[in-house]
C-alpha cells in the first residue's frame, strides 16, 4: 500500500522521484508552485514544455490531465505537470481536482516512480478552500493503487495547510 507522509516545506526542495506541479493549461509558467519549480528547475523544464505545446498539446494541458517532463536542476527525475480546477462556490469540481491527483498518480506509475511529492492543488491562486483540497487530496490518494508508488508526500507550505492534511489524514486513515 502506498504510504502518505505530510511534511512543511517548499516543494522545490524535496528530493523525490517525481515532483508534481500546480500547473496552469498553458504548460508555459505562472505563480505559486508553478513559479517555483521552473525557477528553481531551471530552462530546461520549461524547454521540454513548450515542445508539448508544439506537439500533443497544442491547445494546453486540459484542467484534470497531467503530463510530465524533466525535473531539470530539481532533484528529482521527473516533473508531472497537472492542470487543477478553478474553486466555484456555484459549480461542484470536485472530480476534476480528484482526476489530478489520479492521473498525477497514473503518469507516476508509468515513470516507474516510487517516490512522488504533491503540493496541495488548487489551494493557492485557484481558491480552493484548504479543509477540502485536503480531503479530496488524501481520499483520492488512498483510493488509488499505484504500485511502484509506495511514498505519496504531500509538501505543505504553511501551519494552516499542514494542520487541515493532518485532519483529513487522522478522518480517513
Ligand atoms: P493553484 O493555482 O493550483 O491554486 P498554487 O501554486 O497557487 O496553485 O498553490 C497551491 C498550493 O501550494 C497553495 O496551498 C500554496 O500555498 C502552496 N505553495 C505555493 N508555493 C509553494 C512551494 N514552493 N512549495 C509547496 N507549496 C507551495
Amino acid at each position: 500500500m502506498t504510504e502518505i507522509k505530510l511534511v512543511r516545506g517548499d516543494i522545490t526542495r524535496q528530493q523525490a522521484d517525481a515532483i508534481v506541479n500546480a500547473a496552469n493549461s498553458s504548460l508555459l509558467g505562472g505563480g505559486g508552485v508553478d513559479g517555483a519549480i521552473h525557477r528553481r528547475g531551471g530552462p530546461e523544464i520549461l524547454a521540454e514544455c513548450r515542445a508539448l505545446r508544439a506537439s500533443r498539446y497544442g491547445t494546453g494541458l486540459r484542467t484534470g490531465q497531467a503530463v510530465a517532463t524533466t525535473a531539470g536542476r530539481l532533484d528529482a527525475d521527473h516533473v508531472i505537470h497537472t492542470v487543477g480546477p478553478v474553486w466555484s462556490r456555484q459549480e461542484d469540481r470536485s472530480e476534476l481536482l480528484a482526476s489530478c491527483y489520479r492521473e498525477s498518480l497514473r503518469v507516476a506509475q508509468e515513470l516507474g516512480a516510487r517516490t512522488v511529492a504533491f503540493p496541495a492543488i488548487s489551494t493557492g491562486i485557484y481558491g480552493w478552500p484548504m479543509d477540502d483540497g485536503a480531503r479530496i487530496a488524501i481520499r483520492t490518494v488512498r483510493e488509488t493503487a499505484a504500485a511502484p508508488v509506495g511514498e505519496v508526500r504531500f509538501v505543505l507550505f504553511d501551519e494552516q495547510a499542514y494542520s487541515e492534511f493532518e485532519s483529513a489524514l487522522a478522518a480517513q486513515g
